[in-house]
């Protein structure tokens, strides 16, 4: 029962107090609407001014009733106690054992003691108001113990001791009045201290001249320097996005060479980055995000997969992983190939590529000329080669006379046997070559490594 009493005491004697406090902030909050409202309306005056009058006697006279009641009320009665006593003196009362058993230990520990002789407890009664806390019951043993002894905050930055102070929300304050000032500084940054800043209670000697003045302290922080303003910034960068390289390979191109065949272009974008300074070292950078202003376009790039060039002499032709050399010198573009195309079915591959009228027309393979001169089909200047096993080749389109063999002639591979021209069915210097296997006119494309 003693405890549900005390803690009922206890409830209704802050309530009191709050309900004063709710009171008191409602008529101040009721006077100044009432003020303000006046300042519109002067005719009103008297009877708001009367009105606001008894409101604020009314509300006073039932705070005045609420708080006196229940704190005399609460004060007449006694409730169970731990009274704590130094030689057989009554110091301070504990709500409970634990709190007196707490106080004495946080004592002993500021006292460098390892208990305190002269402490001892008994159950008692006394009024609510009587009984603190552990920490304050620790305060009153040591102040008791050591009267020359005061409760100091120590103020520590980064971990190093700066100075004791005797008010710590002051201190406090001072050190939120600091920072502060430096928001003005930086007015769109958020604001804190580089270093940590931390508090300590401890006993002093009263007259140690380790405890600083709020003034001692307010001016120390403005010249020492022992504390740095860390700001943080949103910062907008416009930034280049770097283009990316795609390697595609091609037949058109020997081993080792390469082509762009699309230029890269780099692209922008903004960057939103969260920048901290230390004073005015940036110390961190992080993004916050990005957004594409141009997208980057890709390099393309084409690589040759073509086999070596076969020397012969005074020209070079191209040694193709298909079955033939590749049949002209220095022009590689395909530029019909086998299949149906507008034209008709096309029978055959056309190559040809700058100043194509000309170049040398070669044997795709060692063989036996079997045809060479002119074609009333559309062949123009043409050339057929059996190169054995059923397989055969044919040039079209060749210049007058450009033809270096006749019938009947062995060639080998690579052997020059005209020169590229635009004669008969054709419109533009190219070379039409054509794979026959057993009279079959067939797709030459797998026989030049293209395929
Ligand atoms: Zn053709």
């Amino acid at each position: 029962m003693g405890v549900i009493f005390k803690t009922l005491y206890v409830y209704i004697y802050n309530l009191g107090l709050a309900i004063g406090d709710i009171f008191s902030s409602f008529a101040r909050l009721i006077g100044s609407s009432v003020k303000r409202f006046f300042k519109f309306n002067k005719s009103s005056f008297s009877s708001f001014k009367t009105f606001f009058k008894r409101s604020v006697v009314f509300i006073l006279i039932f705070a005045i009733l609420v708080v006196s009641g229940t704190f005399l009320y609460s004060n007449n009665r006694k409730i169970d106690a731990i009274a704590i006593k130094l030689n057989d003196e009554i110091v301070g009362y504990a709500p409970t054992q634990s709190d007196a058993d707490l106080a004495q230990n946080l004592a002993s520990k500021y006292l460098n003691l390892a208990s305190i002789d002269a402490f001892s407890t008994e159950e008692a009664s006394t009024e609510p108001y009587n009984i603190k806390n552990y920490e304050s019951l620790s305060e009153m043993l040591i102040t008791k113990l050591s009267p020359e002894l005061v409760k100091i905050t120590e103020i520590y930055i980064d971990g190093e001791y700066l100075c004791a102070v005797t008010d710590r929300q002051n201190a406090k304050h001072i050190f939120t009045q600091y920072l502060e000032s430096a928001k003005e500084l930086y007015p769109t940054s958020s604001v804190s201290f580089a270093e940590e800043v931390s508090f300590k209670y401890a006993y002093y000697n009263k007259t140690d001249d380790r405890i600083w003045s709020s003034d001692q302290l307010e001016l120390s922080l403005k010249t020492l320097g022992v504390l740095t303003i860390r700001h943080a910034e949103c910062e907008k960068t416009l930034s280049t996005v770097e283009f990316d390289t795609v390697e595609i390979q091609t037949n058109t191109l020997f081993v080792g060479d390469a082509r762009i065949r699309r230029n890269g272009q780099n692209g922008t974008e903004y960057a939103i980055d969260l920048v901290t300074y230390i004073g005015d070292k940036k110390v961190l950078s992080e993004q916050l995000m990005s957004v594409s202003v141009e997208k980057p376009v890709s390099q393309v790039v084409e690589r040759g997969i073509r086999a070596e060039s076969l020397s012969l002499g005074s020209y070079s032709v191209l040694q193709t992983t298909g079955y033939f050399c590749w049949p002209v010198v220095g022009l590689f573009t395909v530029t019909s190939p086998f299949g149906l195309r507008s034209l008709g079915n096309h029978k055959g591959i056309d190559i040809s590529g700058a100043n194509a009228s000309g170049s040398l027309v070669v044997a795709g393979a060692s063989g036996t000329v079997t045809e060479a001169g002119w074609s009333t089909g559309g062949y123009g200047n043409y050339v057929i080669i059996d190169h054995g096993n059923g397989i055969e080749t044919l040039y079209a389109h060749m210049l007058d006379n450009s033809l270096m063999v006749n019938a009947g002639d062995i060639v080998t591979k690579g052997q020059a046997i005209g020169r590229v021209g635009n004669t008969g069915y054709s419109f533009g210097a190219h070379l039409h070559f054509e794979v026959r296997v057993n009279g079959n006119k067939i797709n030459p494309a797998p026989y030049l490594g293209l395929e």
